[in-house]
């Protein structure tokens, strides 16, 4: 959320994996719908117009879930929500549409409530919470994993094979300017999923594609943001102090500043606007920023003493200071080319403008170069 990202066209697949849990689970909560009225047949008939072969979803029905250690089926778990009393079948309903209509109206703020398998849970409705996961999160793992995948029917096509490798694919050449993790602008690397709302509270949103944020490895990891939940839970509108990566982006609302403690210069995201500073200390908190970007501005800032001390060895003497921050502005120049492009450029470019500027938090790390204290022979 650092920058602006968009949905590949794979998404709409997606969606149409929503629209099969959809089908289902409504099908299922009919008050009348019994366990003994659910088998593939039934299954079927809730897909009248027959876009999906019978086959395709037998494979469905028999997919177990990962969820419980009792490995139901997905038609096992259909008979166990269908045979749930009227009440708690109405409220797992009601609970998907609501999750789905907290993302559509996510800007709006009209529609604010995302209810969480925590809230059955503490409602005594254990057995509801357990089966509802192990039924929408079956779609996501193993349904949309790398050797599973969907078949998505194609109207007088062969139906094609869609699956979570190649939906990244499709995401990095939607955003060919953001090929850098949108949580902590850090390299991608080998991209992951993560589910912005942690798909075990928030088992809704296990395919819901505003949901699913490719992000680097370190972000996805339990000590950045993990399963942490990006909300206020008690607030009125609790995601108001949040970014989101699809939905709202702080691209172009920030600056980066820095600050001195000790021997060490920190990073720290800037707004004037209270509520964008909000959002940005709510950013840097979830995915640790504050410990992850300090690493990466030392390497970035020995980066750039390499590159002062290999000018000076070239020009054979150091530089005076004005010709040093005017090589340091040249520098972070080229450095915002690769915004988005190259790991942490935001970071340097920052840097490298603020010690050009010679603020004492940047240009202390700089100066004693500058004054050719430290002339080495270079590389
Ligand atoms: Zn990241």
């Amino acid at each position: 959320m650092l920058h602006t990202i968009r949905l590949p066209a794979g998404a709409d697949h997606l969606r149409w994996v929503v629209g099969l849990q959809l089908a289902l689970l409504k099908g299922t909560c009919q008050p009348g719908t019994t366990g003994a009225d659910i088998d593939l047949a039934w299954i079927t008939r809730q897909f009248p117009g027959a876009t999906v072969s019978e086959k395709w979803l037998e494979r469905l029905a028999k997919r177990k879930d990962d969820v419980a250690k009792s490995k139901r089926t997905v038609l096992e778990l259909l008979q166990v929500i269908a045979d749930f009393p009227d009440d708690v079948k109405l409220r797992l309903e009601n609970d998907f549409d609501s999750a789905h209509q907290f993302l559509d109206s996510f800007e709006s703020g009209v529609f604010r409530r995302l209810p969480g398998v925590s809230q059955l849970e503490a409602d005594g409705l254990y057995a509801a919470a357990l089966a509802i996961r192990g039924f929408l999160e079956s779609f996501y793992a193993p349904g949309f994993y790398d050797d599973h995948g969907y078949e998505i029917p194609a109207l007088n096509k062969p139906a094609t094979s869609f699956h979570r490798k190649g939906y990244l694919v499709e995401y990095l050449a939607k955003n060919q300017n953001v090929q850098v993790c949108p949580y902590c602008d850090g390299s991608l690397g080998s991209p992951e999923l993560d589910h912005f709302y942690p798909k075990a509270e928030f088992p809704q949103l296990a395919c819901h594609p505003l949901n699913l944020i490719p992000s680097c490895h370190e972000c996805n990891s339990r000590e950045n943001k993990g399963s942490k939940i990006p909300l206020d839970k008690d607030a009125a509108d609790p995601a108001a102090a949040w970014f989101h990566p699809f939905l709202r982006s702080a691209s172009g609302a920030f600056e980066i500043q820095f600050e001195r403690t000790g021997n060490e210069t920190h990073a720290i995201l800037h707004s004037d606007n209270p509520q964008t500073q909000q959002r940005l200390d709510r950013l840097t908190e979830l995915v640790g920023l504050r410990r992850r970007w300090r690493t990466a501005l030392s390497l970035k800032i020995r980066a750039t003493q390499n590159k002062i001390r290999k000018h000076n060895s070239m020009s054979g003497q150091p530089e005076s200071e004005e010709a040093l921050c005017n090589k340091l502005s040249e520098w972070a120049d080229n450095c915002a080319c690769e915004f988005g492009l190259e790991g942490f450029a935001l970071l340097e470019h920052a840097f490298l403008c603020s010690a050009a500027r010679r603020d004492v938090a940047t240009y202390d790390e700089l100066r004693i170069y500058a004054m050719g204290d430290d002339v080495v022979s270079g590389e």
